[in-house]
C-alpha cells in the first residue's frame, strides 16, 4: 500500500511537473512607472524587516512592500470563523513613515497581513498584487490598482531601463482539507534584471505556506536564488492545526529552494506564532547551514549587491 501511495505521488508531482514547465512565464501584465519620487541614493539594493511579514524591498530604484501590518502590541486581528490573535510586538515603523511605494504584494488577505488600519489608510492608487480572492476583497475596499496572479504567472515593472518580474509561486496555507477552509497564499518571485553596474537579483518569498508538492517545482523553473524570505512562526490555529512552516519546515524549505542566503521573518509577532525563531536557528545549525542565514532584528536592513552582510539598525 505504501509503494502504491508513494508511485501514485511520484505520478502526480510529474505531472505537475511536466505541466508547470510546458507553460511559459509570460508576464501577463506590464506596469510602467514614473520616474521615483526621489533617486536611489546608491547602487546597492536593501531588505528591511519591518515586523511580522511586512518587509520594505529597495533595489535599481523600486521601493516594494510586502504584506503591510502596522498594528502595536496589544491589538488584535480576526482569523475568521471567530478566531483572533494577539499582536506581542511592535512594527519598527508606522504606516506614516513609509516612502512613496511603487507596488505592494500581498501573499493572502489575513488581517495579520494586510490590517484594518492599513486597509483604511493606504492610497487607493498603489499598485498591490495578490490572489484572485484577495485582489477581489481589494477592489471592493476602492484599491484600483489591485492586480491578481495565478500561479507561475507574472506582472512586469518597468521604469526607464529598470525591469522587476514578480511571479505567483505557489503556496498552500492548510493541511490537506483544511486548506479549503483558508484563504489562498501565493508565494513571490522576485526578478531584477542586471542594469549596469547593478546586477540580476532573484528573491524568493515564501507566503504563509506549507512544504507542499508543487514547492518542489519552483527551484527547477527558479534555480539560483539570491535570497529567500521565510514566512515561519508555526502558527497553529484551534490549538493544532498548523498553518505556516515551523522551525523544521523552515530548513526543509531551504534544502528544496536552495538559496544563497535566507532571512526569517513572520516568527514572533502574534500569539498564534508557536515556533519561536530558537527553533528554526536550532534546526538550522544541526543541518549545517548556518552561514546561509542572516537574522534581522525589527528595523535592520540586509544589503546586499554589490555589497553583502546586514547593515546596522538605523
Ligand atoms: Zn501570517
Amino acid at each position: 500500500m505504501h509503494q502504491v501511495r508513494t508511485v501514485f505521488a511520484a505520478l502526480i508531482l510529474c505531472t505537475l511537473h511536466v505541466l508547470a514547465l510546458a507553460q511559459p512565464d509570460q508576464p501577463v501584465q506590464i506596469l510602467e512607472l514614473g520616474p521615483p519620487a526621489t533617486a536611489p541614493a546608491d547602487t546597492s539594493g536593501n531588505v528591511q524587516f519591518i515586523g511580522t511579514a511586512t518587509v520594505l524591498i529597495r533595489y535599481q530604484g523600486f521601493t516594494i512592500l510586502t504584506d503591510p501590518n502596522f498594528l502595536h502590541k496589544g491589538d488584535h486581528v480576526h482569523l475568521g470563523y471567530g478566531l483572533h490573535a494577539e499582536r506581542l510586538t511592535n512594527p519598527a515603523l508606522e504606516l506614516a513613515q513609509l516612502p512613496p511605494l511603487d507596488l505592494v504584494i500581498l501573499s493572502h488577505i489575513h488581517e495579520d497581513h494586510f490590517d484594518r488600519v492599513v486597509q483604511a489608510s493606504l492610497p487607493r492608487d498603489v499598485p498591490i498584487v495578490s490572489t484572485q480572492d484577495a485582489v477581489a476583497k481589494l477592489q471592493a475596499l476602492g484599491f484600483r490598482k489591485a492586480i491578481s496572479l495565478a500561479t507561475w504567472e507574472a506582472l512586469e515593472l518597468r521604469r526607464g531601463q529598470a525591469r522587476l518580474s514578480v511571479s505567483a509561486m505557489p503556496g498552500q496555507h492548510g493541511p490537506g482539507l483544511a486548506n479549503a477552509l483558508l484563504p489562498s497564499v501565493m508565494g513571490s518571485m522576485l526578478d531584477f534584471a542586471a542594469l549596469p553596474g547593478q546586477p540580476r537579483y532573484r528573491m524568493y518569498i515564501s507566503g504563509d505556506t506549507l512544504i507542499h508538492d508543487a514547492i518542489r517545482l519552483i527551484p527547477h523553473r527558479y534555480p539560483d536564488i539570491d535570497l529567500a524570505l521565510l514566512h515561519l512562526g508555526g502558527t497553529r490555529i484551534l490549538k493544532m492545526l498548523k498553518v505556516t512552516m515551523d522551525g523544521k519546515d523552515g530548513v526543509q524549505m531551504l534544502r528544496i529552494i536552495a538559496p544563497a542566503r535566507a532571512i526569517p521573518i513572520h516568527f514572533d509577532d502574534y500569539d498564534v506564532f508557536k515556533s519561536p525563531l530558537s527553533d528554526f536557528e536550532h534546526e538550522v545549525h544541526a543541518a549545517g547551514l548556518d552561514g546561509k542565514i542572516v537574522y534581522l532584528k525589527r528595523g535592520e536592513r540586509y544589503q546586499f549587491a554589490p555589497a553583502a552582510g546586514p547593515a546596522p539598525p538605523e
